[in-house]
């Protein structure tokens, strides 16, 4: 299957087409991702730096007030009555809102000050850090830590505060509201939510503890390197790097970024900005959808475009091949449409050129073959080496009374042996001969009796062309009988001859008959007269007008033979009445000759136009031969029959007198041929002259002693022929 043109091209395009979509695919989603990346990491830093330069505004301003209080003179007076420091603290605590609360503690570490109901009083701090650290004269931030006094997370500030001597006379203590930390982190988380992610911001410190957190209950309840298993490093270390990190454990995305210490800040804080990775990389799975669907799309685009190609290429081949195949199973295509790329039509108009060649070729053939079957001709062709028959036909078939099948390949010898009318024809021309020594070969004419009749031939003999890879020689013959040529040759011949005497006699006959009337009137009149009257002279006189009446009759038969012209009138003839009209006259005879007419007229027998008393010339002439032949009687039957089909009208006399021999038969058209001592010879020539005139035809059967059958055949419509002699 994958050896077909279309297959190859299919696969050849496909792979190109899929490969290199697949490369570009490839290589832009991976730009795009890298962009997209960095776009990222770029907004989480941005988000980052806001944070934090929030968070440490809140610090700075944290430690700036603070600062600001540590300096008042009346915290500074250490004679200030508890009144006058509270008011001062209240005061503070209005002014700068982000305080909740401050206190202020005797070097022992026991509150002495406090604001509004006082209930701090007498608390002591002394055992924590800030407050030690306090007392060593550094102002600093408390870690957050959860107030079980508040019952919630808080960030403590100690400040040292001194005399104008700068003698350490107390501690200041306030705490802020960490709300005001958290708010960033918060009003960072909702944007996101807003915005449609779940992107947060948490502050860690340097344990990891979670300070800060949207969801307030984590925070001092979680630490995120315990919860995480990470060493308390890592922190540093995300913070000092510049790209995202990812956590596997809760498969988060994030960056961690330290907030900057202050002059009493010096805590390591860390803020955090994370995402769930699922929705950092919606935006890329989004990307890597629409190129997969673009990808597929115009893949499908491609093999749609490249089938199309491919079949634009390939049908008009199929076409072709088609059309060659059919070719070569013997049918005959239509012609191949020339509408392609310009190589298979022109491929396709030479084929259709070669196809109606061949066609044409072919049908040549076919005629030749059939003018071969057809002709008149027995054609066979002969290889001279070996003298096999490698054509034969129909009327080979017919004439040697063989089949084809059974001579082709046989050689002529064998044809010899199995066909007689061949071999009667080698006996006379030496046809194999001929064949063999190929000398002779030149057109010849033979006669050969075939079915014991004497035939003539014509031999053609023709050198056949070989073809291009074949080097056999091969002869045609062609024999051609040309028996009814030459016999209407002779006839013609005849008749020329028949017509010249015939001219001669008639004026001869001219010239006899005028003297001989005279003769014979004078002899008449000597006979009237008496002259010579004695002995036997009246005898002679007998004979004289007996021989005179004699050469007259001659004549006249003579001139009936030569003027067939004359004496005609076309009428409409009934046969059945003409013949009644001559029987008739022969009725006296027939009681001498005791020569009996019977009669049998077919009443169906129609009238028609015809020469009538020529017609009855003919009848008189057969009915007076069949007399002469029966002298010692006998029957005559004459019959008339009509055949409607045909259109003709038989009549039949049959006699039963000496009949002829194959001699008399051959020589019934010769004139002056007569068997009888005192006959003419004219009267058959005359019949047949008549009859054939008419159209008609004469049919004879006779044997010696046995009597004689003369069929006359006349066609009811006269023909051309007919009329000629009118
Ligand atoms: P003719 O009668 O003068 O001899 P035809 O031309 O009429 O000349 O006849 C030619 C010859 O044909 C006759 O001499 C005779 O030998 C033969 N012939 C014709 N008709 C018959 C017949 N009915 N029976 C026998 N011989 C016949
Ligand atoms: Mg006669």
């Amino acid at each position: 299957m994958m050896k077909t043109l279309r297959s190859k091209l299919l696969l050849f395009f496909m792979t190109i087409t899929f490969f290199s979509l697949f490369v570009i695919a490839f290589v832009s989603y991976n730009s795009q991702k890298e962009a997209m990346e960095t776009q990222l990491e770029r907004s989480f830093q941005l988000y980052a730096q806001g944070l934090i330069t929030s968070v440490h505004n809140i610090i700075d301003e944290v430690s700036r007030d603070v600062g600001y209080l540590s300096a008042n003179p009346v915290l500074k007076n250490p004679d200030a009555s508890t009144e006058e420091i509270k008011e001062q603290l209240e005061e503070f605590v209005t002014y700068f809102s982000i305080f909740e609360h401050v206190v202020l503690l005797d070097l022992d570490g026991t509150v002495v000050a406090d604001i509004a109901d006082g209930r701090f009083i007498g608390y002591n701090v002394k055992d924590r850090e800030w407050f030690g650290r306090a007392l060593n004269g550094e102002a600093n931030f408390a870690e957050i830590y959860f107030s079980s006094l508040l019952e919630k997370p808080v960030s403590v500030i100690a400040v040292p505060v001194t005399d104008n001597e700068g003698n350490l006379v107390g501690i200041l203590s306030p705490y802020y509201d960490l709300v005001h930390l958290w708010d960033y982190v918060y009003a960072f988380s909702e944007l996101q939510k807003e915005i449609g992610n779940h992107a947060y911001a948490f502050l860690l410190n340097e344990q990891g503890d979670v300070i800060g957190h949207p969801e307030e209950e984590q925070i001092l309840t979680r630490n995120y390197l315990r919860d995480f298993n990470l060493s308390e490093s890592i922190l540093p270390e995300l913070a000092a790097s510049d790209g995202l990190f990812y956590n596997g454990q809760n498969g988060e995305v994030g960056m961690v970024r330290q907030i900057p210490h202050t002059d009493i800040f010096t805590h390591n804080w860390y803020l955090g900005v994370a995402v769930p990775e699922a929705e950092l990389m919606s935006p890329l799975k989004n990307l890597l959808t629409q190129y997969l669907m673009i990808f597929l799309f115009v893949l499908a685009a491609m093999w749609l475009a490249i089938i199309h190609f491919s079949n634009y290429l390939v049908s008009p081949v199929e076409r072709l091949l088609k059309a060659q195949a059919e070719f070569s199973e013997g049918h005959k295509p239509d012609p191949v449409p020339v509408d392609s790329y310009q190589e298979i039509n022109q491929l396709s108009s030479e084929f259709n050129v070669t196809m109606a060649k061949a066609v044409e070729r072919e049908n040549i053939h076919k005629k030749s073959t059939l003018i071969l079957e057809a002709t008149d001709n027995a054609v066979f062709a002969v290889n001279t080496d070996t003298l096999e028959v490698t054509t034969f036909n129909k009327k080979c078939e017919t004439m040697f009374r063989k089949n084809k099948s059974d001579v082709i390949g046989a050689t002529v010898k064998d044809l010899n042996e199995s066909s007689e009318s061949f071999r009667s024809i080698e006996e006379h021309s030496g046809l194999i001969k001929r064949l063999e020594t190929e000398t002779s070969l030149e057109d010849f004419e033979f006669t050969c009796p075939i079915d014991g009749e004497e035939r003539y031939f014509y031999i053609l003999f023709n050198q056949l062309p070989a073809s291009e890879n074949e080097d056999k020689k091969e002869i045609l013959v062609i024999i051609s009988d040309v028996t009814e040529n030459r016999m209407m040759l002779k006839q013609l011949i005849q008749s020329e001859k028949v017509k010249a005497a015939g001219e001669l006699a008639a004026s001869f006959a001219h010239e006899i008959r005028n003297p001989l009337t005279t003769i014979r009137g004078f002899i008449q009149l000597m006979e009237a007269r008496g002259i010579g009257e004695q002995g036997n002279s009246r005898n002679y006189y007998q004979i004289i007008l007996q021989e005179i009446d004699r050469i007259n009759g001659i004549v006249g038969d003579l001139m009936n033979l030569v003027r067939p012209n004359g004496n005609t009138q076309l009428m409409e003839a009934d046969v059945n009445e003409l013949l009644e009209d001559i029987t008739l006259l022969y009725d006296g005879q027939v009681s001498s000759s005791k020569v009996a007419i019977e009669k049998e007229l077919d009443e169906n027998v129609p009238t028609f136009l015809t020469f009538g008393s020529k017609l009855k010339q003919v009848f008189i002439n057969i009915i007076k031969n069949a007399f002469e032949a029966m002298p010692d009687g006998g029957s005559l039957m004459i019959r008339t029959s009509y055949n409607v089909n045909l259109e003709t009208v038989d009549i039949i006399f049959t006699d039963t007198g000496i009949g002829m021999d194959a001699d008399t038969l051959e020589n019934l058209r010769k004139p002056f041929f007569t068997t009888k001592e005192t006959g003419t010879g004219l009267g058959m020539p005359t019949c047949y002259m008549i009859i054939e005139e008419l159209g008609g035809e004469i049919k004879v059967e006779s044997e010696p002693g046995k009597g004689t059958v003369f069929t006359v055949r006349l066609p009811v419509k006269l023909k051309d022929a007919g009329l000629k002699g009118a």
